[in-house]
């Protein structure tokens, strides 16, 4: 597949100028975040952007309406609070890792040490910062909960060991050369590539790459799939961020929740251990809610390309379904829906779920459920 495009991912310090300003997104490697550098965040959103903090499907978290000085007075402060620890790496940190590793029985491995391990390494290697913003690393804690993300190298625990893999190739490894052949595999791609940002572009790329590594793969056995709904899950508590966009009452809370919280694929968020005063925010700590699973792109007046203010749709529609009384075929499977639904402004579905989802779609006049009538 040849690109014609720039990759053009945002970061802090090449912000996309959107309809609504400036748009900042800060990598946060494995979803960490302190409860000191929620609030740096928290506090920039308020005073340089619009208020909100927006969760991306990768992890990663996002603050828009910057004015024009905006990006500058961010980056010194992400930079004080060691969220910036290099400049030229900054858009190549796209490290996930699953959000309950080490809370839970599922977790076989605790894997978010290796995800810190694999960044420090990953900032070290001048190389690598020209990496694509698109590639990612994904450290699964043995529960397949990343497996729908399809990141290009991929370790996951196994019983004995972790299990390397790129592509539908797989080898067996040991925890402490994790970072090193990760990164040993990012670098055999950047040999490799023309102008391809993912290894799945690449012909024959995992096996070209593991022949690269010295490692003979195997064919990857087929990964566990398990979705993470709202709720205590071990000593962590999944919360669900309304279309994953946290208010400064939300976060405000969760700064003074746990001196750790980390933010999900999925735009919500784990506190491990005990919380209070989450509901009392809007914040959701069930499975049963009528937000579990729901997530929107920007759309008007934040994006150009919109033909909707799809989140205020959304959110209209779920506080109150008799405004659908009289709808299409559609309604019923988004309100209906037990999995997870995306809400987009246009074609490009902008942060669209990994693995089957409810495409419920702007059009000229109106929306499209997975192509019928709302
Ligand atoms: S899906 Fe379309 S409307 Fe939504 S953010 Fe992306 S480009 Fe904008």
């Amino acid at each position: 597949m040849a690109r014609t495009e720039v990759d053009r991912c945002p970061g802090v310090l090449s912000v996309h100028q959107a309809a609504d300003g400036g748009l900042a997104r800060v990598r946060l490697p494995g979803g960490r975040l302190t409860a000191e550098q929620l609030d740096v965040l928290r506090l920039a959103a308020a005073e340089l952007g619009d208020g909100r903090l927006e969760l991306t499907s990768r992890a990663n978290i996002q603050l828009r309406g910057l004015s024009a000085d905006g990006p500058q007075k961010l980056s010194d402060r992400l930079f004080s609070a060691g969220l910036l620890p290099s400049i030229a790496h900054e858009r190549v940190r796209n490290i996930l890792a699953s959000p309950l590793s080490g809370l839970d029985e599922q977790s076989l491995y605790d894997v978010l040490p290796v995800a810190t391990a694999l960044d420090e390494a990953l900032c070290s290697r001048s190389a690598l910062t020209e990496l694509p913003g698109r590639f990612l690393f994904a450290l699964d804690d043995g529960r397949g909960d990343l497996t729908d993300l399809h990141a290009d190298v991929v370790v996951r625990a196994v019983d004995g060991g972790a299990l390397l893999s790129i592509g539908d190739a797989a080898t067996q490894v040991d925890w402490p050369a994790v970072p090193g052949l990760m990164l040993a595999a990012a670098e055999a791609f950047l040999g490799l590539r023309d102008r391809e940002w993912r290894i799945a572009e690449l012909t024959d790329g995992p096996l070209r790459i593991f022949q690269q590594l010295n490692l003979q793969p195997t064919e990857a056995p087929p990964p566990p799939s398990a979705r993470i709904t709202a709720g205590r899950h071990g000593s962590g508590l999944v919360v669900t961020v309304p279309l994953g966009s946290l208010t400064q009452p939300q976060a405000s809370v969760l700064t003074q929740t746990a001196p750790e919280i980390r933010i999900t694929p999925w735009r919500s968020v784990v506190v491990p251990g005990k919380a209070r005063g989450l509901e009392e925010v809007g914040l959701i700590t069930t499975p049963d809610s009528v937000w579990e699973g729901v997530t929107a792109c920007a759309g008007r007046p934040g994006c150009a390309k919109a033909l909707a203010d799809v989140r205020t749709d959304a959110a209209l529609l779920l506080a109150d379904p008799a405004r659908g009384a009289g709808g299409g075929p559609g309604l019923a499977r988004v309100l209906g829906a037990s999995g997870r639904v995306h809400w987009s402004g246009c074609e490009r579905r902008c942060g669209k779920p990994g693995g089957e989802f409810v495409d419920v779609l702007s059009v000229r006049d109106g929306y499209l459920v997975d192509g019928e009538r709302l």
